[in-house]
């Protein structure tokens, strides 16, 4: 029994060490990683359903270290918060959006209303400069605020400072549009749509994925599509993989979508040929 312990200690010693050495390690890659240009936006198109239209494309990080190789958002951006690094990430990720919507503009064939949505984490709304940067950035870069969208979760609401309001506020006022992320996987997600100035609604695609399958998801998307306008608000369908889904999305009423059905994450140029061969 006791040569049991010790090796159950062991290998949960020996477990517990790859945990710390990895994030340690993401940790001293990311150091540095804005400046050696390893960062890089994909965009994956969003389509309104009923007029068959492209009308913007969500902002997706990409790391790619020459240690780590390739690192997922889901992984590097917690550590990238903890650490503060995000600071900088986030206007890196703002910057290139607004530099791509200018771009957009002068793609002849592309001469339409388009949107550019960000995520931004809670660390950044506990930045200050928060606001005046988006402001000067939409500025410099000639981009009306209506342009730029962000999306969060309700993470960064959750510890109710006044001083979020005020941002969240200052943020709408402006012109620039909010999102409700991931919605339906928090515990308070519909008093904060009461509280807050949203203007977009995200389900999460654990529903739309059950959508075909069982009534519940079925059933909480329908009412989350006619809450959502009930409250003027627009709704997207994150995660849309099938047809069947879009579908029934589309008869449900909801007005946006996004998902592998149409297209996964894609480098800048890749999603302008894509829009370009769509529209000809
Ligand atoms: P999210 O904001 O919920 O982004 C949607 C995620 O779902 C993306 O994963 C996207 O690639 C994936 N996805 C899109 N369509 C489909 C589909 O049809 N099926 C499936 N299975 N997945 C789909 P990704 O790119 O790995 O990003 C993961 C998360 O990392 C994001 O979740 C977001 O929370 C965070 N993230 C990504 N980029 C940024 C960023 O620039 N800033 C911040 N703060 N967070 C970011
Ligand atoms: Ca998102
Ligand atoms: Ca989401
Ligand atoms: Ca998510």
């Amino acid at each position: 029994a006791k040569a049991l312990g010790r090796n159950t200690y062991s290998f949960f010693t020996k477990q517990m060490n790859t945990v710390i050495q990895r994030r340690l390690t993401i940790e001293e890659q990311m150091r540095g990683a804005l400046q050696r240009n390893e960062f890089i936006l994909y965009y994956q198109p969003q389509f309104d359903v009923k007029k068959n239209e492209i009308i913007g494309a969500e902002a997706l990080l990409r790391w790619l270290n020459p240690v780590l190789g390739s690192v997922a958002p889901d992984e590097f951006i917690p550590i990238a918060e903890k650490t503060g690094v995000i600071i900088s990430i986030g206007e890196f990720v703002i910057k290139e959006s607004l530099s791509l919507l200018k771009r957009w503009k002068n793609v002849e064939q592309l001469n339409r209303n388009f949107s550019i949505a960000v995520n931004l984490s809670p660390s950044q709304f506990k930045d200050l400069s928060l606001f005046n940067f988006i402001k000067t950035s939409l500025s410099n870069a000639n981009i009306e605020p209506q342009s730029l969208e962000l999306e969060i979760t309700e993470g960064v609401l959750m510890s109710g400072e006044s001083s979020i309001t005020d941002t969240l506020n200052d943020i709408t006022n402006l012109g620039v549009i909010l999102s409700m992320d991931d919605f339906g996987t928090g515990y308070s997600s519909l008093s904060y749509l009461r509280k807050y100035p949203f203007n977009v609604l995200k389900i999460d695609r654990g529903f739309i994925n059950g959508i075909t399958k069982n009534n519940e998801d079925y059933s909480l998307v329908e009412a989350t599509i006619a809450m959502s306008h009930g409250l003027g608000l627009k709704v997207v369908a994150e995660g849309v993989e099938t047809k069947e889904q879009l579908t029934i999305l589309k008869e449900l009423g909801c007005d946006l979508a996004q998902g592998y059905y149409f297209s996964k994450p894609i480098p800048e140029q890749d999603l302008i040929d894509f829009s370009i061969r769509f529209y000809s």
